[in-house]
């Protein structure tokens, strides 16, 4: 099924900027016993709509397929980068929102718990909601109360009477970009949050991924693409208000947006003046034009057809190439370079949840990176690119004779 409006607004002036083919769910990894089923693909499409901002895919994909159907195996905190960055979260969102210890938060989307976790080492009552069954019992593990659900208007009681009281913090990271309902999962928010509260999320900026021509941050988990004038949009519409946006170094770039009542006591505190700059940045960029996406595709088609004939030639001379990080956006990237296990000896990682299992109809094997040091001499790509300078120094030791591949450059 396709979405003919605007998840936000509800406008139908919806235009098309990206068109990257048919693609299959991104994080669904394929256990070796289910290799005889086949992988369902759907068109992977990016509409803007032209009246609020908002970029959305126009497929509609069951949440059901995407995070439960086998079990969803993407850990936020899997390398010390992302645990050192999910510390650095609870640390300053917890300054910057005056949270005190004996506060209640809920984390949206908490996966493993591990970002939950730092809250309750600062004393707060905490509670998590995540969609994938695995990912709660992960959590459960670690200690961190879980409730597996799909987090909405609908969840939102359900949350508030395990809670006992309304948070006074609520933070989503990674997950709002994923919701099929933005609009009801903001109300959700809205009848959650306690009236002087804070709301923060944290996602892939849109603007990064257009300017450095991240394509791959583009999959069927990902519904939604965000601006800072789509959430500002989004949240005028329900009577809530964007009042501070920070831009951090995390999956290429990422916004950190804290969102509040506009009912809040004292909410009459404007905006912080990053808010109106970030938007005149975006729309001078051209975000907000469909037209200004032409470039941006021609620029990607250009990149994959040089890398294409670079690496079909490294296969004629016979020379082995593997990719490293079996990471969702890994997954469009093979899919639209059309790169399968026919080229792609193997994909490394070093998560045990994934080692063992297959790329989505590519059907890669991943084996552990370790493997990389039974090669002679060996060409690699790393799909989980913002993880590459610290991955580059821990495959060099596996194997010094590795060369590195750049297959964005256009
Ligand atoms: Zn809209």
């Amino acid at each position: 099924m396709f979405r003919k409006q605007c998840l936000s607004c509800k406008s139908a002036d919806l235009r098309e900027i990206v068109n990257l083919g048919m693609h299959p769910m991104a994080d669904t990894f394929v256990p070796a016993d289910r290799l005889d089923a086949g992988d369902r693909v759907y068109p992977l499409i990016c509409d803007l709509c032209v009246r609020c901002g908002q970029v959305q895919l126009r497929t509609v994909t069951d949440p059901a397929e995407r995070y439960s159907e086998f079990d969803y195996s993407y850990t936020s905190s899997n390398s010390k980068t992302s645990q050192n960055h999910w510390i650095e979260f609870a640390g300053s969102v917890a300054a910057r929102t005056g949270l005190k210890s004996a506060d209640t938060v809920l984390e949206v989307g908490s996966n493993d718990g591990f970002l939950t976790e730092q809250f309750q080492k600062l004393g707060c009552k905490c509670l998590g909601v995540d969609p994938s069954p695995a990912m709660a019992r992960l959590a459960e593990k670690r200690g961190v109360r879980t409730l597996a659900g799909l987090f909405g208007r609908a969840c939102a009681s359900q949350v508030e009477q395990s809670l006992g009281r309304k948070p006074a913090l609520i933070a989503a990271n990674n997950v709002f970009n994923h919701a099929n309902d933005p609009l009801d999962f903001a109300l959700g928010v809205k009848e959650l949050l306690a009236p002087e509260g804070v709301f923060v999320f944290e996602l892939p900026y849109w603007l990064q991924s257009v300017a450095q021509r991240k394509f791959d941050q583009i999959y069927h988990e990902h519904v939604s693409y965000f601006t800072v004038k789509y959430a500002v949009n989004l949240f005028r519409s329900i009577g809530m208000s964007v009042h501070h946006v920070d831009e951090v170094d995390y999956h290429g770039g990422s916004i950190r947006v804290f969102v509040r009542h506009d009912s809040a006591p004292d909410a009459l505190e404007a905006p912080g003046p990053e808010v109106a700059r970030f938007i005149e940045n975006e729309t001078r960029a051209g975000l907000f034009d469909a037209a200004a996406y032409q470039p941006f595709m021609a620029q990607i088609q250009t990149a994959r057809n040089r890398f294409l004939i670079e690496i079909y030639k490294l296969k004629l001379e016979g020379k082995p190439v593997v990719c490293v990080g079996a990471a969702a956006k890994g997954n469009t990237f093979l899919n639209y370079y059309n790169l399968d296990a026919s080229v792609i000896d193997c994909v490394t990682e070093s998560s045990p949840s994934k080692i063992g299992k297959f790329t989505p109809r590519t059907r890669i094997p991943i084996c552990p990176d370790q493997n990389l040091a039974q090669y002679d001499s060996v060409h690699a790509i790393i799909l989980s690119w913002n993880l590459s300078a610290a991955l580059q120094g821990v495959l060099k030791k596996i194997n010094p004779r590795i060369h590195f591949l750049n297959p964005y450059e256009p």
